[in-house]
C-alpha cells in the first residue's frame, strides 16, 4: 500500500476526530488572535467575539483565496499587517461601500453608445 493511499484510508478512519481537532484549533486560535488584535471591533467597539471578522484591510482577500484555499486564521497569522477586526455590521458597511464605489467606476469605464 503506498503511503498516498494509507494516508487516505487513514483520514477516511478518522476523518470525525480529525476534523474536531482542526474545529477547535481553529477555535482556539480564533480566540487568541482576537485578543491579540484588541478584543474589539476598531470601527464601533462591539466586543462580542462570535460577531467578529478578520478583514482584509486593503480588500486583497481575493489574493488569499486565488493562491490557496486555507482558512482566514492562517492568513492573519502569516501576515497580521493585512487584517484589522470588525464587527459583521461594519464589515458588511465596508463591503457595501466598496461595491458602490468598483459599480460606479464600472460605469465611467463603460464607452458611450449614441
Ligand atoms: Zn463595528
Amino acid at each position: 500500500m503506498s503511503s498516498r493511499t494509507y494516508n487516505a484510508q487513514y483520514y477516511q478512519n478518522h476523518k470525525l476526530d480529525m476534523d474536531a481537532t482542526a474545529i477547535e484549533w481553529r477555535q482556539k486560535e480564533r480566540k487568541r488572535l482576537i485578543k491579540e488584535f484588541g478584543g474589539k471591533c476598531i470601527k464601533c467597539s462591539y466586543d462580542n467575539s462570535i460577531a467578529l471578522d478578520f478583514d482584509h484591510v486593503k480588500n486583497d482577500g481575493w489574493s488569499d483565496k486565488k493562491r490557496h484555499r486555507k482558512n482566514v486564521i492562517f492568513w492573519v497569522k502569516q501576515n497580521p499587517e493585512r487584517f484589522q477586526l470588525l464587527c459583521k455590521n461594519c464589515n458588511w458597511i465596508k463591503e457595501y461601500h466598496k461595491r458602490r464605489l468598483l459599480s460606479l467606476c464600472r460605469r465611467q469605464v463603460q464607452p458611450k453608445k449614441d
